[in-house]
């Protein structure tokens, strides 16, 4: 398992809109993944309909593309073991009804269409979105915290 694996997640319009941004950003940090890149923006329809490019033919398309143009959103990289997968966990399944409790879609919303956030859901897909959101790169740094993180780092 690899200590720098890197996911991508993403605080969406309903997220911003509800003050979420903090909450979301204190889960990760507290879970012990290290922020790599964050930025505040309002993307493009034409980046959204990129950065969902795989699900252009599904019915909820155009509704999901509304919804993610409606306002700004927080795009950041944690950095950590197992980042992805943890990160979909974290985060909870798609459709919020069916998402634990204790997961930040369980905790906070209830519709699919208004589910507050986005995560990588392969290593693979997490490359590509962190090139799409983050062409100028990422911030590697060192944290004086790591070895009460990782065992051996
Ligand atoms: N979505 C929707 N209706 C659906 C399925 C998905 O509105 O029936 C939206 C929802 O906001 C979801 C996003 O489309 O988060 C991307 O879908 P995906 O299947 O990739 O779910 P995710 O990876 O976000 O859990
Ligand atoms: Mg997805």
């Amino acid at each position: 398992m690899s200590a720098t694996e890197r996911t991508y997640i993403m605080i969406k319009p309903d997220g911003v809109q509800r003050n979420l941004v903090g909450k979301i950003i204190a889960r990760f940090e507290e879970r012990g993944y290290k922020l790599i890149a964050l930025k505040f923006v309002q993307p493009t329809k034409e980046h959204l309909e990129k950065h969902y490019a795989d699900l252009s033919s599904k019915p909820f398309f155009p509704g999901l593309i509304k919804y993610m143009v409606s306002g700004p959103v927080v795009a950041m990289v944690w950095q950590g073991i197992d980042a992805v997968k943890t990160g979909r966990a974290m985060l909870g399944t798609t459709n919020p009804l069916q998402s634990p409790i204790g997961s930040i879609r369980g905790d906070y919303a209830i519709s699919v269409g208004r589910n507050i956030c986005h995560g990588s859901d392969s290593v693979e897909s997490a490359e590509k979105e962190i090139a799409l959101w983050f062409p100028e790169g990422v911030i590697q740094w060192t944290s004086v915290l790591e070895s009460w993180i990782i065992e051996n780092n």
